[in-house]
């Protein structure tokens, strides 16, 4: 392999999450952005790909036919000279812990809030996990069809709930019945809107210019109104900087409605032009770029029951570095074994079809009969492990409780195990025989118990339990640790990987422990 082939192969992708609460538009944006990729595809500009549209509609029908999808897909499509690949957060009832780690796994993000509501609740959530790597956020106010909210009012809201700079890109022109289309601010020119063209790619006119007076005759008084309200919003708001966007301190902020297609590509063009390029991690020994010659990578989620007729799990993998070719081996870090590759999964293009190379910032798809666990490294040999790929501090509990108390061996066993590949945490406290469930989502409770049933032949059900939530206990000093043990032990639990848990009954109990032992932190995540 060539370093150049690498480097071109590296410069042409973008990995990204969208995030947002549920309806404000992700998955219409999801089949917008999937609209340019195909247009794109079927135009000719990517050559040399067999067409996969056929293998991409039968998976999408499958996950339709399920109801909730409960796998976080992954996308890949081509958007001018580049390659993005879009990775699916679980949203609505199938949010879980996979939504956050997802978002550990991508170099942007696009957060996307219904402009009618603005700033809502899982919206805060997210965020907060992208600060963890301080992921670039590009956002997309949807929803202009609607009477929606001022727009000053809805950036002055993004910055000051979510501790973001808003640099907009564009400007909207009306709103609801009465919206016209943006100002590209940065282009100096006018995108009008037409309402009915959802379904295809827009038939747009452009009119360069504020002051041009095509624009007057085009959209009459709206005209100068913008006019005055650009010179207004160009004196009150930041300007683009790429530096402080690749930070995570500004955010690029479009108009536009999905539903109605309009402005999904002004927000594509900006992420191909200043979103990342796939980025160097960190290891246990060192910093891996995305250029480096070996291959290598680490599984970010492992998904159950794909394909309902195989009952395998599939393992994700990111590409740090490296090129992946079907049939190749890599050391699996962990055990200390080289493993091959036959039959990994690639999504290239929408295409879930076996297919030959995946480079960094791709993800494959490996089939997993229990021998690979969430944060798993995979290298060319190197023996070094990826960070950054944690557990989150579970925000709903239950205690779990056998049908059949014989069976109390194999329900923990399968406890351990659904807790090792990110199912559910289990938490077993010090001082009783309780088992602990732990999860982000709600559905993740009932995976848990249908995947006992059929997995470990376990009957198992859910009581009631009164925690607020969890956090991971990590002092140096083996004393004040155990004098920590021995007074807060009623709320100490060991985790699924044997990591001491404080088990906090409300917020304010966990307010008082961490004000009593200053000493010891409390984290929110752990790593693997
Ligand atoms: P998700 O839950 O974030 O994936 O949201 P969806 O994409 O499923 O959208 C939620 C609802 O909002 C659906 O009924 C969409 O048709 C609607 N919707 C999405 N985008 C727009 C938009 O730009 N304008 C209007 N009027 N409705 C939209």
């Amino acid at each position: 392999m060539s370093n150049e082939q690498n480097r071109a192969e590296v410069d042409k992708r973008r990995t990204f999450a969208i995030i947002s609460h549920p309806d404000a538009g992700k998955t219409t944006i999801t089949e917008k952005v999937l609209l340019y990729g195909e247009a794109i595809q079927k135009a000719g500009t990517i050559k040399g790909k067999k067409s996969g549209q056929h293998a991409k509609s039968d998976w999408m029908e499958m996950e339709k036919q399920r109801g909730i999808s409960v796998t976080t897909s992954v996308m890949q499509f081509p958007y001018g000279d580049s390659l993005v690949n879009l990775l699916d957060t679980p949203g609505h009832a199938d949010f879980s812990e996979d939504t956050y780690r997802t978002l550990t796994a991508v170099d942007s993000c696009l957060m996307v809030i219904d402009a009618a509501k603005g700033v809502e609740e899982r919206t805060i959530k997210l965020m907060d996990v992208t600060r963890l790597r301080d992921t670039p956020i590009l956002t997309f106010m949807n929803k202009l069809d609607r009477d929606v909210r001022d727009p000053v009012e809805l950036m002055d809201e993004v910055e000051e709930v979510l501790k973001i700079a808003c640099a907009p890109i564009t400007w909207p022109i009306g709103m609801g019945k009465q919206f016209q289309g943006v100002y590209h601010l940065l282009r100096d020119e006018v995108i009008l809107y037409q309402s009915g063209q959802g379904h295809t790619i827009q038939d747009t006119r452009t009119i360069k210019g504020l002051d041009n007076p095509e624009l007057d005759e085009a959209i009459g008084h709206y005209a100068q109104d913008l006019r005055e309200e650009i010179e207004l919003v160009q004196g009150a708001s930041h300007e683009f900087d790429l530096d402080a966007f690749l930070k995570g301190e500004l955010t690029p902020v479009y108009f536009g409605t999905a539903l109605g297609n309009f402005g999904v590509d002004h927000m594509l063009d900006g992420l191909v032009e200043w979103a990342p390029t796939p980025q160097p991690r960190e290891t246990d020994k060192r910093l891996v770029e995305p250029t480096d010659e070996g291959f290598s990578g680490f599984v970010f989620k492992i998904q159950a029951n794909m394909d309902p007729q195989h009952r395998d799990r599939v393992a994700f993998l990111r590409i740090v570095s490296g090129r992946y070719r079907q049939g190749m081996k890599a050391r699996h870090v962990r055990i200390g074994k080289d493993v091959r590759f036959s039959d990994a999964l690639t999504f290239m293009a929408g295409d879930r079809d076996h297919a030959e190379d995946a480079w960094p910032g791709d993800i494959i798809g490996l089939h997993n009969h229990g021998t690979i666990q969430l944060g798993d490294t995979f290298t060319a040999g190197e023996d070094m492990k990826f960070t950054g790929i944690p557990n989150f501090a579970p925000e709903l509990f239950r205690r779990i409780q056998l049908k059949d108390p014989l069976k109390a061996k194999q329900l923990h066993k399968g406890l351990i195990q659904l807790s090792e590949e990110g199912a559910v945490q289990v938490f077993r406290p010090l001082n009783n025989n309780d088992l602990i469930v732990g999860a982000v989502g709600v559905l993740q409770f009932d995976v848990v118990v249908s995947r006992l049933k059929t997995e470990y032949k376990v009957d198992a059900a859910y009581e009631p339990i009164n925690v607020a939530t969890a956090r991971w206990i990590h002092c140096d000093d083996p004393k004040t640790l155990e004098q920590f043990q021995n007074k807060a032990q009623e709320n100490l639990a060991w985790d699924g990987s044997d990591h001491l848990t404080y088990i906090a009954p409300t917020m304010v109990n966990l307010q008082l422990a961490q004000e009593r032992h200053p000493d010891v932190t409390f984290r929110k995540t752990r790593e693997h």
